[in-house]
């Protein structure tokens, strides 16, 4: 496993289409051990594959499904990661305007109009199909990750991005994706 260099704003690599991913081999394996890493690394919420310099389908997140409603982490709590290859977002529901960071665009906080759930069909590491349905927080990342496969950050959807002082006391539910 290799910490990967985080792609930063004014690469025109952020701005292009990824293609599928068609061969589910232990390249593949690699790069997604990679991008957990780097995402582990970064503190970050979410991490696609442009972000790494590789144009191809894929993205990771943190899971939290698994965390308490408080956001108070239990002791020793170990991270999660969720990993999607060729992800397609197939039900969505809800809106919800919250801001959002990003680990390609540093310092920005983007107010930006996101599904409060959506569900997603895509493939593990090895070709396996499956769907998951995530909420709030990880359905805004769902949506996150799957723009930047597009081509799409947050500086081409925010409606309005917040000042420093204005999310201070809201520190607590940043992300940086
Ligand atoms: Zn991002």
């Amino acid at each position: 496993m290799a910490l990967r260099t985080i792609v930063q704003d004014g690469d025109p690599i952020l701005k292009k289409k990824c293609r599928p991913v068609t061969n589910f081999d232990d390249r593949l394996a690699e790069l997604l051990d990679d991008m957990i890493e780097t995402l582990a690394d970064a503190q970050g919420y979410g991490l696609a594959g442009p972000q790494v310099g590789v144009m191809r389908r894929v993205f990771v997140s943190l899971d939290e499904r698994d965390l308490p409603e408080d956001g108070e982490l239990p002791e020793g709590y170990e991270p999660k990661y969720l990993e999607f290859v060729n992800p397609e977002i197939i039900m969505q529901e809800g809106e919800v305007l919250q801001y959002e960071g990003c680990l390609s665009f540093p310092g920005h906080n983007a107010a930006i109009r996101r599904p409060q759930k959506v569900t997603v069909r895509a493939f593990d590491r090895h070709g396996k199909p499956f769907t998951l349905t995530g909420e709030d927080m990880l359905a805004r990342c769902i949506c996150h990750e799957t723009n930047h496969l597009d081509g799409v950050t947050i500086m081409d959807l925010a409606e309005f991005f917040y000042e420093d002082q204005e999310h201070d006391d809201e520190d607590e539910s940043a992300t940086e994706e």
